[in-house]
């Protein structure tokens, strides 16, 4: 999509501080970081929300994306947390889907 900000990352007209990449999937730091390890992990295709995730097999390997950066960043054994905010009250600024992995501090419980 012409105007989505992540899209224009998928095609390098913007450029994050990328941690992973394969055809399906980009992976790269959050701007804002909320923890010391903020990563989020996008589809490559332009899907708006979770509501609109239709691919099973394309859910499945964002999926195992972050736990294999989880453990590339070395935060897989203590833990970390992984969360999509759908729509606007699920708190979503940017809509096109996107995995965020938090880690490197112990995080709260209930979620904002
Ligand atoms: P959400 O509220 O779930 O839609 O999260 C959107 C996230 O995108 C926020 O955590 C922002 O900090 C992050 N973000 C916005 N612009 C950029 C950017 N240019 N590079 C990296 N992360 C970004």
């Amino acid at each position: 999509m012409n105007d989505c900000l992540f899209c224009k990352m998928v095609v390098g007209e913007i450029q994050p501080d990328v941690v992973y990449e394969d055809e399906q999937v980009l992976a790269f730091r959050d701007i804002h970081p909320k923890a010391p390890t903020h990563i989020l992990v996008i589809p490559k295709q332009h899907v708006a929300t979770l509501n609109d995730l239709q691919d099973t097999k394309l859910a499945g390997h964002l999926l195992q994306t972050v736990t294999q950066i989880a453990a590339a960043e070395g935060i897989a054994e203590a833990g970390y947390r992984t969360v999509i905010n759908c729509n606007n009250a699920g708190g979503q600024e940017v809509y096109h889907l996107h995995l965020h992995l938090l880690g490197g501090r112990t995080m709260t419980w209930p979620a904002g």
